[in-house]
């Protein structure tokens, strides 16, 4: 069995199988078979160095990742019990869930998405009276992940010095909070398994014993926070193995440190470095596409990487008129591909930013091609099952203020927002919302019509609760579904809808319970308490519920696409200002990450390569006429093919961004908070607002607003010109505000400044 393990890997491979000493870093390109390594070195270390499993540790990006090495453990291990395999986050939730209590939290903590630390942020504005337009509750989430990314607690960040002192205090309450709710977010979960390490010796030598081995993959995307935790893992009898490829770092934005793979052999002095030459996934040309690509970079570590597969077929390269023509290109060519016998799970499209998957969805959908998308509203935070499990949450939990504040009027009991408002100002006296409801009951606070309500909520969880000693977790949700109306209202709804829209969304919804129910009674069965449950789906992402074996196409960003492979992919909006993003305007190091992102997209592809740009496209309602990425000038012209390659290689010369008025728009908004917007206003504006072109309508009366200006508005705020039309008196200025998205003024009085 071993040998026959070594034999299907090269040589630098097998020494990175064998290799005995503390430190061993594998860096290596793209397919090289890193990850193919690493698996057969924990393989190795079971079978041949009889370390135990439960002494390993190996740690992957995602749980997708995560649960294909699992699975390929088992093929290669056979009868011998599995090592902890998983991501950073849910190794640090195994640790917490047995030490937690070392930092004042309770075991059964709660796990908060990215939804209720939002909503927590919001009511923590609220109660400290900061308006939204102030201080947005996303920009100091984004604060407080960053901290987190950077390992600093709100004590440290003020020893720091270097951030707002009113950022920092909110950042306080917030962990406060957070901790009266015995819930930690994500950030936490990493941020605390640290801190428990750091202060608490004997946990902290306890772990660095256990482990013998710690195997890292993708570790070029790890964060500071990150790279301590394993840093303090690591005791003197830890074997460290890391994984990684500086050009496929990707992750800057959200605190990864690249420096922690390249300096990786100053951290520790003996490391053995492992490099893997051949790639093995993708043809020749594809190879040296990407090669040409990411070798553009100014600060980058020289590679060598080559291939003994076939030259394959040239690249594709494609340019349509606008984003519809080209979603049209997609799903005729993926048509085409399947009726020569080609499998749709073997082919992915992948595209920059979320809101270009709508187009490219309507057209697959136009051709009745099935296909999975991920990184769109993830299935379990979606309204109705995030509603079905802060039940759960609750009744586990009964701190978690969050869950209980989300269900104590969902279905609504006619308990209004002043009585909500008197219980929320008792939480933190009676340590969380449920507590406080009883408080409040004791207490008389409530007028004789509210408290019965509110008696009624606190008697059927009391109630729930009971039930939830004997009755299986499935069964008690769907007795929930059922008693509190939930599920009767949604079927009431689905009967007696007076639209198809509202009837087939009533349908969805209870579709999407029974699949919640489902997916409960899979776990369950499988002798799954309901704690695990909760954690698992916490930390759950859409890329986990994808199943290869399903016959359809994979729609993703380029980011989720990392570690994976296709034999054919598609990648999309090979444009200036979107890929580049606009972001990336900002400064040579962000137009890197996006190179290397550009790099990770095309080394994903096995046998064929399309890449697609659209001459204009359709953003915010508007017009953007978009030049060629630059991307694509780097691609030797003699590995293209394709309609009208010529044209593109020999326009798309690197120009700034800052030509394009996306950039203008998009520094307004986080990338991700625009795709959201972004749908939002296309979904408000009756008419796309077109014109035949971005530039040349600045005018000397227009007092210098040109399209794309930043202006502020009085009451709306800052924003970004989108149109200008009429004349005269009448001429009207179109303006996206942060605030409250698009409105058209009469210029005359629009009383814009600029901004
Ligand atoms: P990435 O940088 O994208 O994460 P990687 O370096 O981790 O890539 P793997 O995913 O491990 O690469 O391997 C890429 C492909 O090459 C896989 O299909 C793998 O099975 C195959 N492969 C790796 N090593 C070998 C080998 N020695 N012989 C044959 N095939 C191999
Ligand atoms: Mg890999």
């Amino acid at each position: 069995m071993t040998t026959e393990l070594l034999d299907s890997l090269n040589e630098p491979q097998q020494q990175a199988v064998l290799y005995e000493g503390k430190a061993l870093l594998l860096l290596a390109g793209a397919g090289s078979g890193k990850t193919r390594a690493l698996t057969h070195r924990v393989a190795h270390l079971i079978h041949r160095r009889d370390v135990p499993p439960w002494r390993i540790m190996a740690v992957t990006f995602t749980n997708k990742a995560a649960a294909e090495m699992r699975e390929r453990l088992e093929a290669l291990l056979g009868q011998e019990k599995l090592p902890w395999v998983a991501t950073f986050h849910a190794s640090c939730v195994r640790i917490l869930r047995q030490e937690i209590e070392h930092l004042g939290y309770g075991r059964d903590f709660t796990i908060y998405d990215d939804q209720d630390q939002l909503r927590l942020l919001r009511s923590l504005l609220k109660e400290r009276k900061i308006p939204e337009k102030d201080l947005k509750p996303r920009a100091l989430a984004s604060f407080i992940d960053s901290a987190k990314n950077r390992g600093l607690t709100p004590q440290a960040c003020a020893r720091q010095q270097m951030d707002d002192p009113g950022l920092i205090e909110l950042y306080r309450l917030y962990q406060q909070r957070l901790k009266q709710g015995n819930a930690l977010d994500f950030g936490d979960l990493l941020l605390l398994t640290v801190q428990l390490f750091e202060e608490v010796d004997e946990v902290r030598r306890r772990w660095q014993e256990r482990f013998a081995h710690l195997l890292i993959d993708e570790f070029q995307d790890t964060n500071r926070v990150q790279y301590r935790l394993i840093q303090l893992l690591s005791g003197p009898g830890t074997h460290l193995c890391v994984v990684g490829d500086d050009d496929q770092s990707i992750y800057r934005w959200r605190g990864a440190e690249v420096s922690n793979i390249l300096g990786f052999d100053r951290d520790y002095a003996t490391t053995c470095i492992v490099r893997l030459e051949q790639n093995y996934r993708s043809t020749r040309t594809i190879l040296d596409a990407a090669t040409a690509v990411v070798e553009k970079n100014s600060d980058r570590r020289d590679k060598k990487l080559w291939t003994d597969n076939p030259s394959g077929q040239p690249i594709h390269l494609e340019t349509s008129a606008d984003d519809l023509d080209e979603a049209r290109f997609v799903a005729t060519e993926i048509s085409r591909l399947q009726r020569q016998g080609q499998a749709l799970r073997d082919i992915a499209v992948f595209y920059r930013t979320n809101a270009q998957s709508r187009v490219l969805e309507e057209a697959l959908r136009s051709q009745r091609l099935p296909y999975a998308m991920f990184g769109g509203v993830k299935f379990y935070a979606r309204q109705e099952v995030k509603d079905a499990l802060c039940y759960l949450r609750a009744l586990v939990n009964p701190a978690d203020s969050m869950a209980v504040q989300r269900i104590v009027n969902t279905p609504s009991r006619g308990i209004g927002a002043a009585t909500l408002g008197k219980i929320a100002e008792l939480q933190a006296q009676a340590g969380g919302f449920l507590p406080a409801c009883r408080m409040a009951l004791e207490s008389d606070l409530l007028g004789a019509a509210p408290a019965r309500r509110i008696k009624a909520f606190v008697a059927m969880m009391d109630d729930f609760s009971k039930r939830m000693e004997r009755l299986p977790y499935p069964q008690l949700m769907a007795e929930i579904l059922q008693e509190t109306g939930y599920a009767p209202i949604l079927q009431e709804e689905a009967q007696q809808a007076l639209t198809t829209d509202s009837r087939e969304v009533a349908k969805g919804r209870l579709a999407n319970l029974e699949q919640l129910l489902a997916g409960m009674e899979e776990h369950a069965s499988a002798a799954g308490s309901l704690q695990d449950y909760l954690e698992q789906v916490a930390l759950m992402t859409d890329l986990d519920q994808h199943d290869p074996s399903i016959e359809r196409v994979t729609l993703m960003t380029l980011h989720s696409a990392k570690g994976l492979e296709y034999p054919i992919v598609f990648i999309t909006g090979m444009e200036e200002g979107l890929f580049p993003h606009s972001r990336s305007a900002n400064g040579v190091e962000d137009l890197d990450e996006e190179r290397r992102l550009c790099y990770v997209g095309m080394t994903r592809a096995m046998t064929r390569l399309y890449l697609s740009h659209a001459r204009r496209r359709r953003v915010y309602g508007t017009w953007q006429f978009n030049s060629p990425s630059r991307f694509l000038a780097d691609i030797p012209v003699h590995l293209l093919a394709g309609q009208q390659n010529e044209s593109v290689v020999r326009t798309s010369k690197p120009q700034s961004t800052t030509s394009h008025n996306l950039a203008a728009l998009a520094d307004l908004v986080a990338p991700e908070e625009a795709e959201v917007s972004a749908q939002a206003v296309e979904s408000r504006s009756t008419e796309p607002t077109r014109q035949s072109s971005p530039v040349a309508v600045s005018r000397a009366d227009d007092g210098g607003l040109r399209l794309g200006a930043r202006v502020r508005h009085l009451k709306f705020g800052p924003g970004v010109v989108r149109r200008l039309e009429g004349s005269g008196d009448k001429r009207k200025v179109t303006v996206y505000f942060n605030s409250v998205g698009t409105k058209k003024l009469l210029l005359k009085f629009a009383g814009l400044i600029p901004g």
